[in-house]
């Protein structure tokens, strides 16, 4: 069976079985922005069911403009109140550089390489706090998901002020 047969036969499965979600708002009022890394069960790792969040996922887990603008969407149109920002250990973006990405690929874009988990969190927690459009957005959470013993390192917390 080639690959797209397979997703195709798993979908019928899957909608004969499946308990649907009514409402579109997440229940928690919780984005997650995270990696695409497929060692990654967002919500298995998070405890979260169907309904009860916005994953956003990108190389990385980095705070894009893309990222800025569904979350313009999950705050004023959704009511999401809380992000979490959750990057992880053996990242493929960690330790390079955009010159390597860049001979790699051959695509000449800014990949937002990871020096150092704290401080992209940090900055990209930090972009997200100073967003204009953002301000629905009370708390934002930065994490380091650890893709060996599933554990979650809190590194960052922001709320915002009152
Ligand atoms: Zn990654």
């Amino acid at each position: 069976m080639t690959q797209i047969a397979r997703l195709l036969a798993a979908n019928e499965a899957y909608a004969a079985a499946r308990a649907s979600v009514a409402d579109a708002n997440p229940t928690r009022r919780l984005a997650v922005i995270t990696c695409m890394d497929a060692r990654i069960d967002v919500f298995a790792a998070l405890g979260l069911h169907l309904g009860d969040a916005h994953v956003i996922r990108n190389a990385g887990g980095r705070v894009t403009d893309d990222v800025l603008r569904s979350l313009a969407l999950s705050s004023h149109v959704l009511g999401v109140d809380t992000a979490v920002v959750m990057q992880h250990t053996k990242c493929g973006l960690a330790g390079v550089t955009d010159e390597t990405l860049r001979q790699l690929t051959g695509a000449d874009l800014g990949f937002l390489p990871i020096d150092d988990h704290a401080a992209a969190l940090r900055s990209d927690i930090a972009i997200l706090a100073a967003t204009p459009y953002l301000t629905p957005l009370k708390v934002i959470a930065g994490f380091v998901f650890d893709v060996v013993s599933g554990e979650i390192d809190d590194i960052v917390r922001w709320e915002r002020p009152a």
